[in-house]
């Protein structure tokens, strides 16, 4: 066959589905040459209309649109699932991120004799809590190894976890993986949770109304130690995970293997937009939520200036997120247990912040 692998990435407009889809089709990957579907709620943007890929819009909350879309595909090897729904509680997200999954699952599983590994992508959160809990409920002590026990708290990644668990026992030999990154630096203007994207947003809003570049966060994020995972070694590690036989049945933390402070990075930032850093100042108690609520128009003048691929503002500009990461320490975890089971690949976090930074340029996001 023309293929040697076919992959679904589930979430292929999301910050890693776009490294998957990248990653994936290119011919030294391993396990390839790959064929690879995509899926995504939302029409093909213009960001992906280049990548190797068959796009399938599809909402995975629908059953009858799953069932429609998907129980055609029927020879899928391997599954990569990394898309998410944000509800108000945790409870709510428990229920809507388990019906998504399994609406996939019911779907792929039975209709795909050839499917023999599953890639589930979680994060940090599985330690922390969920965001409404975060900073209420006692963690283990940093810095966080995968086989620390659960919180006794709701958490949709448990939630996950277990259907995960329950399906893969329908089919024979079929093996899966649990991918827990931390913050994460990729592209994606779809994107739930983009760090990057919306620092460089709120960078330009800065230049453009000729301010510095404050820095509305906390001193345990200014000056303690900071990680992240990057998007296209996030990729690696699923990738890794499905096809080598030391990765299976397991579940990994997966982050950079470096550590920064934001205040360095600040200044990194700061020189890419041309603007002014800021320093430290707890006393102004300052949130991006609150500094950016009115600034919608200035965006939308923004991207007619600088003739930008038409976004609007609460799509790029995340700001509870970046209040949330920049609001207080960051909780470690680590490597070894990746390492031991073969997986070396690291990123230096402050090329990739510079790089990713110019990815969002590159791609006429930000001026
Ligand atoms: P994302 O928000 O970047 O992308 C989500 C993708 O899923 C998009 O392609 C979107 O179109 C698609 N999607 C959303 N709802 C859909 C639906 N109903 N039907 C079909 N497609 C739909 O995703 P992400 O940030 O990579 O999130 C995946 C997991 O990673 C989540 O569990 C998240 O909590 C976790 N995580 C994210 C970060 C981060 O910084 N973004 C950090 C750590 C962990």
């Amino acid at each position: 066959p023309k293929y040697q692998n076919v992959g679904l990435i589930i979430g292929v407009t999301g910050i890693v589905g776009n490294s998957l889809v990248e990653i994936l089709p290119l011919p030294n990957t391993p396990g390839g040459p790959w064929k690879v579907y995509g899926v995504a709620r939302r029409p093909r943007p213009s960001w992906n209309a280049d990548h190797p890929v068959q796009y399938i819009q599809c909402d995975i909350l629908d059953i009858e649109d799953t069932r429609s879309k998907l129980s055609t595909l029927s020879d899928v090897t391997h599954l990569f699932y990394v898309t998410w729904a944000s509800k108000s509680t945790e409870i709510e997200n428990c229920q809507v991120n388990g019906k998504m999954f399994k609406n996939v699952l019911n779907t792929i599983i039975p209709n795909c004799p050839n499917l023999k590994h599953i890639c589930l992508q979680t994060g940090r959160k599985h330690y922390l809590g969920p965001y409404e809990l975060m900073g209420k409920v006692v963690t283990h002590d940093p810095p966080f190894h995968e086989d620390l026990p659960r919180l006794n708290v709701p958490n949709f990644y448990y939630t996950l976890e277990d259907i995960l668990f329950e399906e893969v026992k329908k089919k024979q030999g079929l093996t899966w993986s649990i991918h827990r990154p931390g913050i994460i630096f990729g592209f994606s203007p779809y994107s739930m949770m983009n760090i990057v994207c919306t620092l460089c947003v709120y960078a330009a809003i800065c230049k453009h109304e000729g301010v510095p570049l404050k820095f509305p966060g906390s001193k345990a994020a200014w000056d303690g130690y900071s990680d992240c995972s990057d998007a296209d070694l996030i990729a690696e590690h699923e990738i890794w995970s499905a096809v080598d036989p030391n990765a299976k049945n397991e579940a990994f933390n997966v982050n950079n293997g470096d550590v920064f402070k934001w205040k360095h990075f600040w200044r990194v930032l700061a020189k890419q937009f041309g603007v002014e850093p800021g320093e430290l100042d707890e006393s102004s108690k300052l949130s991006l939520t609150e500094m950016m609520k009115d600034k919608g128009p200035v965006w939308d003048e923004i991207v007619k200036e600088n003739e930008l691929v038409g976004t609007k503002l609460e799509d790029v500009g995340i700001w509870w997120f970046a209040d949330s990461v920049l609001g207080r320490e960051c909780m470690l975890d680590i490597m070894n247990k990746s390492k031991k089971h073969g997986f070396v690949g690291f990123r230096d976090s402050k090329k990739a912040f510079v790089s990713w930074i110019n990815k969002v340029k590159a791609h006429k996001i930000v001026p």
